[in-house]
């Protein structure tokens, strides 16, 4: 696959799909790591003198007052600063004042597009890939690089559509996370651990079913771990559990009874709320009446036990409702724990990645993939469909 690095930038007007999905919150972001992470890429082709004319989506965009809650203005701020240059901003997605500052520019500017997902509106023309979009974004440049892993398990106009029309290549974060994931799928270092946590174990299965074989353990933490503990037999009070899930929990647990490890102690409440009471007791002690919201200390110790043997490890989904403070413990002591290991760490995007890079622990991995989705879906062993187009160029 064509990478940035393949084609001569110089004078070019070069279309750079980056990835600035981040957290606002009246127009202050909160977590700017994503639009750092596409760095690289912009401040490559500025050194190789192209005009660099960049698009991305901010949320979802379903009524005009989305808009003012996802303008990509503050994100044009930010990057201004970061680069230390002035960023032009088009509050347009199209139209004579966009095509009109695209041809004023000079090499080495750098113009964002306002949020592509503005024109979701138009019958969701940037989220079902509408041929036309995809064919104007592209009339506006000369190449095109996609630099958003993010995004790239879904067509939308602003991938597969500008790709289908121009040359095209990936970016340099694009690139690294490839070569991350890679060796997981191919030709991993042994003892290799998966940690899977978070909310439902339905999301998790096509992952679980693509590297059960290659991994050596699976750790399981978080509410999915509830849908394995009652697969088993246990009864796991009002827990969370995904009941249509449960014979595949069984028919896991039967075929690999020494590779599945489940928590066997949580931290329960009687809501998933900041004022519930709280208890730290074994699975077989838990009350009707109360949820495991966090997995407890002795789980962790068991935990620590095959990740100390791990020479690679990768991590989805928080072990707790880590969102709430009391409930958070079991996933930072998580970060803790991998933090002093000599092993290669990977941890996938979404919550996971937010709450290891919030609770202090960007530097201690070998590497924080800014796609969740599109992590699990490459994991799953499926194409993603923004990449299947550049290579097919
Ligand atoms: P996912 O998107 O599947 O990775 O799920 C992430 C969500 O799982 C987070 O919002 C957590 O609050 C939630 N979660 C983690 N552990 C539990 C639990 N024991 N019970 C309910 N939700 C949980």
């Amino acid at each position: 696959m064509k990478t940035i690095k393949d084609f001569d930038l110089k004078n070019k007007k070069v279309i750079i799909r980056v990835d600035f999905n981040v957290p606002i919150e009246d127009g202050i972001i909160l977590d700017d790591n994503r639009i750092k992470e596409s760095l690289d890429t912009i401040t490559y082709a500025i050194k190789a003198e192209a005009k660099i004319i960049l698009l991305s989506h901010l949320g979802r965009i379903k009524t005009e007052e989305d808009k003012i809650k996802n303008d990509l203005k503050p994100v044009s701020n930010r990057l201004s600063q970061l680069l230390n240059q002035e960023v032009i901003f088009v509050d347009e997605t199209r139209g004579s004042k966009l095509e009109t500052a695209i041809a004023n520019m000079q090499p080495t500017d750098v113009l964002l597009i306002q949020n592509t997902r503005y024109e979701d509106l138009n019958n969701k023309a940037e989220s079902n890939n509408d041929q036309n979009l995809g064919k104007y974004w592209a009339s506006l440049g000369d190449i095109f690089i996609n630099d958003a892993f993010g995004t790239a398990h879904r067509a939308h106009a602003s991938n597969v559509g500008i790709a289908t029309y121009l040359p095209s290549g990936i970016g340099l974060l694009l690139e690294r996370e490839l070569k991350t994931f890679e060796p997981l799928l191919y030709n991993p270092k042994r003892p290799f651990t998966l940690i899977l946590g978070g909310a439902k174990v339905k999301d998790k299965i096509g992952v679980i079913e693509n590297l059960i074989d290659k991994v050596d353990y699976l750790l399981i933490g978080g509410g999915m771990a509830f849908t394995f503990l009652k697969a088993s037999g246990l009864n796991v009070g009002s827990s969370l559990v995904d009941n249509e899930s449960i014979s595949f929990c069984q028919k896991l647990l039967n075929k690999y009874p020494n590779k599945i490890i489940l928590p066997i102690d949580v931290i329960t409440g009687l809501e998933a709320n900041s004022k519930t009471v709280t208890r730290t007791c074994f699975i077989s002690d838990i009350l009707n009446n109360e949820l495991g919201l966090d997995i407890g200390p002795n789980t962790l110790k068991v935990f620590k036990q095959y990740l100390l043997d791990s020479k690679l490890i990768f991590w989805n989904g928080p072990m707790g409702v880590f969102e709430i403070d009391k409930f958070s413990r079991g996933t930072k002591l998580l970060c803790d724990i991998i933090a002093q290991i000599e092993a290669v760490t990977i941890v996938g995007g979404g919550d996971t990645a937010s709450a290891v890079i919030n609770m202090g622990y960007k530097d201690k991995f070998t590497h924080i993939s800014t796609g969740g989705g599109a992590a699990l879906e490459l994991l799953e062993g499926k194409k993603l469909p923004a990449l299947e187009v550049i290579e097919s160029r």
